[in-house]
């Protein structure tokens, strides 16, 4: 056994350096430090979390990967911000199965007419305590309306790590993406920030990000890997290989420790039958019932997994 590996477990936090050469470990080593490390911070609980694609299609940022920027030719459906009504119903029937319920947008903000709409949801919604929004960057009075509203938790991903970030997005700053987190924290919202994995940025731009993402005090870190969607940029990239996949959460996991790690987008297609062993990697969390513009697994299914683990779902955010 690696004595790296052995300090890790026996609680050494480790600093970047460190952290590149696990990579080059045996799977079964970090499985052993991850799961370790799992334990002590999450018990036997695992979350789930939901999405609604709320607003999809038409974006005028250009980031690479995805199948909403209109600067892609894609086939993804394009349409406004949904109804309240249809919000309303789709988070009912989600928060059947899951702690969670994220409403998604598309753009980089919305207007003050559908702020103000969503916190007319929340006011109103029974379970709005369950609830996260994406929505891109949004000013301070819009953040403080949605908190007054009653939400309390904001999703905006780095998506990489700075350094990588000009190769995916040109159209804005990863500063402004930290920056919505950052006056977001202090403002009392839990975070939810995480990335993309898979779009050729390395071992080392990972780390970074890891790093990054601890600095910013994230308390929730959703992990997405690509698919690459035909007429995106990214779309003959080849997708990155399930073992890979499960060490990158493990490091994720050595290096931030306490926050939830939750499996998201491109976890069936990218991990196949290696997707169970997402939590010896680590990660206490996954999403369930599809992402923004692909399919997903039936939440049932989900589960099944969870309790043929011996684990437990944590019925809370
Ligand atoms: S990731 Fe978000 S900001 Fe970037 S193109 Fe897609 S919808 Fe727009």
């Amino acid at each position: 056994m690696e004595k790296l590996i052995l300090e890790i477990v026996d609680g050494r936090q480790v600093n970047e350096d460190e952290v590149l050469k696990l990579f080059d470990f045996d799977i079964e080593e970090l499985f052993l430090a991850a799961t370790k490390l799992r334990k002590k911070y999450k018990g036997n609980k695992v979350k789930i979390c939901s999405i609604i694609n709320a607003k999809s299609g038409q974006c005028s940022e250009d980031c690479k990967f995805c199948a909403q920027s209109a600067h892609h030719k894609t086939s993804v459906n394009v349409y406004p911000l949904v109804s309240n009504e249809k919000i309303e119903e789709v988070s009912n029937k989600a928060l059947e199965n899951a702690g969670c319920f994220g409403i998604v947008s598309s753009g980089n903000n919305l207007t003050d007419e559908e702020i103000d709409r969503l916190c007319d949801l929340l006011q109103k919604h029974k379970k709005a305590d369950h609830f996260g929004a994406s929505v891109g960057h949004l000013s301070d009075e819009s953040l403080l309306k949605l908190k007054n509203a009653g939400l309390k938790k904001l999703h905006h991903n780095l998506e990489t790590s700075e350094s990588f970030f000009p190769n995916i997005c040109t159209t804005h700053s990863y500063e402004e993406r930290k920056d919505t987190i950052k006056r977001a924290k202090a403002l009392g919202y839990e975070i939810c920030s995480g990335g993309l994995f898979g779009m050729g940025e390395s071992v080392k731009d990972r780390v970074e990000l890891a790093f990054t993402l601890k600095d910013l005090g994230a308390d929730s870190v959703p992990m997405n890997f690509l698919m690459p969607v035909k007429g995106t940029a990214l779309e003959n990239v080849v997708p990155l290989m399930p073992t890979e996949i499960l060490k990158t959460i493990a490091v994720f996991r050595i290096i931030l420790q306490t926050p939830d790690i939750m499996i998201c987008g491109g976890r069936e297609i990218n991990l196949r039958d290696l997707q169970s062993m997402i939590f010896y990697a680590g990660a206490n969390g996954t999403m369930s019932g599809g992402y923004l513009t692909t399919w997903g697994r039936d939440p049932q299914a989900d589960k099944q997994m969870i309790k043929d683990l011996g684990l437990e779902i944590d019925p809370h955010r």
